[in-house]
Parts: C-alpha cells; structure tokens; sequence
C-alpha cells in the first residue's frame, strides 16, 4: 500500500472511531457555531450535522444556560484552559431523554462534560472541543443511594407503632433544648404522659388492641402539637412532649385539652369500644436543675403523684 493510502485508511477509521466512540464530541467555533457533530450526538438529539452545522448553539439548544456556559467557556478560549462540568452541578449540558432500561428512572441523561482549546498551527485558539459523557448509570445510583440513606435516618429516630420520634430522637432534642435555654433563661415545659391501667387492657383484650390504643393516644398527642413542640414515644405506654418556649402554666392548657381527648376517645376492637385515659405531669425549665435529666425526673414525679391521686388527672411539678 502507498503512503497516501495508508493515511486515507487511517483518516478512515478515525472517522470511523469518531462516529461510534460512546462519548458526545461537539467542536464550536470560538463564537459557539456548531462545526462537528458526532454519531453520538445524531443519536441522542435526533439531529443530524448537516442540520447544526453552523447553527449557533445557543439557538439550536435553548435549554443550554448561556451565561454559565459562557463562563465554563470563555476562559478556555482566552487562557487556554480545561474546564469541567459535571452532573451534580447541573444535571446535563444538553437536555437528552434517557433510554437506558435499568436507569429508566431517570427522564433525562445525566452528563459530565471536559471542554478543551483546539488550536491553530500557529497556537491560537479557534475553536473548542466539547466531550459529553453520559453518566446516568452512577448519578442514578448515586441519588438512589442518598434518597435511601434519608430514608434510614428518618426510620432511625421514629417510632415504628407510633410514628412520633422514638425515644433516643426525642432525647437528643430535649438536650438541645436543655443546652439553650440554660444560656438564653426562656421558658419551656416538659409534659409526661402514661396511659393508665394499661396492662388492663392488654390482658383483657390481647397486645393488638393494647397497640391500637397506643397508636390512638399519640394521635391524640400529635392533633395537640404546636410546630415546635417536640413529641416522643417514651416508653411503652409513655409519651413525652416538650413545649418550647411554654410556661407550665401554659403547658397546663395544652395537658388539659390531651386529657380531655384521650377519654373521650372511643377505640374500636373486634367489634368492642376501648376507652383509656392518662395522667400527666408537667415541669418547667428551672436553674437549679443540674443536667437534663432532672427534668425528665420532675415531669416523671408529678407524673407519679398524678397516678397516687387517682389516675386521669394532672400535676405541676413544684
Ligand atoms: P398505671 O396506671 O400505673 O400506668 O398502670 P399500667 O398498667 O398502665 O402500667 P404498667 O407499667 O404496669 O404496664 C404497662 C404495660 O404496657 C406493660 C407492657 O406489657 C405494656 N406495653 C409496653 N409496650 C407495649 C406495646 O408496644 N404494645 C402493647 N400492646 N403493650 C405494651
Ligand atoms: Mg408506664
Ligand atoms: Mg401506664
């Protein structure tokens, strides 16, 4: 074979490469007028490069953010840089809808792109060269992975029977609670609720329906809730709420009206009518109180005299 041979079959198969290579190559004109368009490209936009050759990118693709392109781009033309764009920034350059069956779940390619200087024989800059990389396969799972963690953080601190915070959540914002108010002396409350003569119910009516009478008292518990209170699955018939920036006073309204609720609640069960109440205690925030735990114990206390005194009832913490 002769040289000229030789280099035409090279050009060939690098033509050939070009078109098929599973990456988008794109070369603008330092004025962003489309000049090369590969097999990739026709694939995935439907557009064919005699159609957008010579079309200014920006009109052609009116999805494509100018000015943050421009910005990516200008200094690749002026200093010659590389610069990079990649999915978590924004999704994609061009808007490609997404084929792929096992990331069917995404409706659009997520891309990474490298954009780089093609220069002259003299070395100035002429044109750029845009490679667009379809990256939906780790984006997909990427997002799958983080919507999952979310999901385990959120089933980490709930109640499963309940859905109210569990107890070590509910906890962790009663020591919060307890770190602020110490420095900024505002007033908050702690409210203590047991439901009385639980195991009654239990044992007369078996664990399913000692279950739907809990999950109806933290119903009762959430309807009461103000956006910043804090409520929590203490126990097992025990339920914890913190009322933010509350005097005991006032937390006496909010204790009343779950009282008043949880009796007049009527649980229904294999065709029976379950009726519960609770008693309650409530302590404000003092200064005395060395460590948060003194306050659960004066909440836990009036709690306890609230049983003494007959159940159904509340207590003011001293
Ligand atoms: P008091 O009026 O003094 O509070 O009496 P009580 O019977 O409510 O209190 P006690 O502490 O003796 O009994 C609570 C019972 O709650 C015992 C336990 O088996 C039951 N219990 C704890 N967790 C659950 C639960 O998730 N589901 C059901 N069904 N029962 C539970
Ligand atoms: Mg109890
Ligand atoms: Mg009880």
């Amino acid at each position: 074979m002769s040289q000229s041979n030789v280099d035409v079959s090279e050009i060939h198969w690098l033509m050939d490469m070009f078109q098929t290579v599973d990456v988008g190559l794109v070369v603008l004109s330092a004025d962003y007028r489309i000049q090369v368009w590969n097999g990739f490209m026709e694939n995935h936009s439907g557009l064919t490069p005699r159609q957008v050759r010579d079309r200014y990118l920006f009109d052609l693709f009116s999805e494509i953010d100018e000015d943050w392109l421009r910005r990516k781009c200008d200094p690749v033309i002026l200093l010659k840089n590389r610069a990079f764009t990649i999915w978590e920034q924004r999704p994609y350059i061009f808007k490609f809808r997404n084929y792929r069956p096992i990331t069917g779940s995404a409706e659009y390619m997520y891309q990474n792109s490298t954009i780089f200087p093609l220069t002259d024989t003299m070395g100035k800059v002429t044109h750029l060269c845009l490679i667009i990389y379809d990256v939906t396969d780790v984006a997909v799972s990427r997002i799958e992975l983080e919507s999952m963690n979310g999901q385990l953080r959120t089933l980490s601190k709930t109640d499963f029977l309940t859905s109210l915070n569990n107890r070590g959540c509910w906890e962790e914002a009663l020591i919060n609670e307890y770190k602020r108010i110490k420095r900024s002396g505002h007033h908050s409350t702690l409210l203590m609720c047991d439901i009385d003569h639980f195991k009654r119910v239990n044992d007369t009516y078996g664990h399913a329906a000692g279950d739907a009478v809990i999950q109806q008292v933290a119903t009762a518990v959430k309807k009461n809730l103000r956006s910043t209170d804090v409520a929590g699955r203490y126990g097992g018939e025990e339920f914890a709420v913190l009322l933010l920036d509350t005097t005991v006073d006032q937390a006496m309204f909010f204790a009343e009206r779950l009282r008043k609720n949880v009796e007049a609640i009527a649980v229904e069960y294999n065709q029976q009518i379950l009726r519960v109440t609770v008693s309650i205690g409530v302590a404000e925030y003092h200064s005395q109180m060395g460590e948060y735990r003194d306050w659960i114990e004066a909440a836990d206390k009036a709690l306890y005299q609230s049983k003494a005194a007959g159940r159904n009832c509340i207590t003011k913490a001293e």
